[in-house]
């Protein structure tokens, strides 16, 4: 473990806003996530009052480090009742392609901000932080897009950079590439990116061969990609990345849609993969901020989110749920088809049953593709 991190408890950042938001209707994100995984932790006991920290919203002056003056105006102006004109629609890829307008659209997404910015901050001392409501990898500077209205990983890496940060690592565990990170900061010699996301999946960008001027590792994996894939490419790779790079900040995207029972991508993995790439990068630098992401089933997303908290805390993860937690797991509802009759294991359990595999070709070439490249980094 690295130097001076063993005394520092871990922190909790979140905010009800998520409880009380929704994209509304029948939206992927119409679902609880962050609310879930915060009662799920507090049912099971996980959460220190003392280490639960209440998410600031970013400033207007936070976010214009990233995104545009105007973009932001009509975001806030649209939240306090403005109407939408359908220039702002087009220019803002708002209220239209999944990016729906709802009764918090800038202050939600500014406090998922505010949390990833307050995490940077705090972490000028040794620590890790989760904040599950981070993660949203799609914002673009004068744009919504992938459900992303603002971009909280850009917004904390350059809120790293700007302390003084000379070797950030990036890791993004979402189904979906981190297309919007990769084009901030692709070609920054301080920032390494690695992402492991669906081949072919939108935004269809983050090919193996892109690599970003030699900052980036792109690794798209096939669907069917499962447990083994995973622990593979954590050993032959993700974590020869951060040797190789010693990296004094690591982030981790922590999306669940790359989950078995994600309604919106085909990889396979149990959530003990995605435990152990948040248990990885816990030891990969001083300062670690782990989030969210995507994730569109509530059960998978709070079982795996909460989860993350406790391989984070170094919680011990119960083979039954205690009857608080499972109660809180048999009150969500969910519209989709799957949600009619979920198996059982859902609300009785945290762990996943493994997902193992032969290994799939395209992981291993992956590796063999990427791998030389750690020489240079
Ligand atoms: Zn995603």
């Amino acid at each position: 473990m690295p130097r001076g991190r063993a005394a520092v408890k871990p922190l909790f950042i979140g905010h009800d806003i998520f409880r009380r938001s929704t994209y509304g209707g029948r939206h992927p994100l119409a679902i609880p996530r962050v609310s879930a995984c915060i009662d799920l932790c507090r049912a099971l006991g996980w959460i220190d009052p003392d280490r639960y920290i209440v998410s600031p919203q970013a400033t207007h002056e936070q976010l214009l480090r990233f995104h545009d003056a105007d973009y932001l105006d009509a975001l806030q102006s649209v939240e306090a009742g403005a109407a939408l004109t359908p220039e702002m629609k087009a220019r803002y890829n708002i209220g239209i392609n999944g990016n729906p307008v709802f009764a918090e659209i800038f202050s939600r997404p500014a406090t998922a901000c505010g949390a990833t910015l307050h995490a940077v901050e705090a972490l000028r001392e040794p620590g890790v932080i989760y904040s599950p409501a981070g993660g949203t990898h799609h914002g673009r500077p004068a744009q919504a897009s992938g459900f992303c209205y603002l971009n909280d990983p850009v917004l904390g890496i350059l809120a790293f950079l700007d302390q003084g940060v000379e070797r950030l690592l990036y890791i993004d565990i979402d189904a979906h590439h981190c297309d919007a990170v990769q084009d901030a900061l692709a070609g920054d010699p301080r920032v390494r990116i690695l992402s492991v996301h669906e081949d072919g999946r939108w935004p269809r960008t983050g090919a193996l061969r892109d690599d970003g001027g030699g900052t980036v590792f792109n690794v798209p994996v096939p669907a069917g990609f499962h447990d083994d894939d995973m622990a593979l490419l954590l050993d032959e790779l993700i974590l020869p990345v951060a040797e190789s790079f010693r990296p004094q900040v690591v982030i981790l995207q922590g999306g669940a849609d790359a989950l078995a029972e994600d309604p919106l991508a085909r990889l396979d993995l149990s959530n003990n993969a995605h435990w152990s790439v948040v248990r990885a990068v816990t030891g990969m630098a001083d300062r670690v901020l782990v989030t969210g992401g995507g994730g569109y089933n509530p059960w998978s997303v709070a079982r795996c989110w909460a989860g993350a908290w406790a391989t984070i805390d170094g919680r011990d993860i119960p083979d039954r749920l205690p009857a608080e937690a499972e109660d809180l797991l048999r009150n969500i509802t969910w519209q989709r088809s799957a949600g009619r009759n979920p198996p059982g294991h859902w609300f009785t359990t945290l762990r996943d049953a493994p997902r193992n595999g032969p290994i799939t070709p395209a992981v291993r070439e992956a590796v063999t593709v990427l791998r030389p490249r750690l020489a240079s980094i």
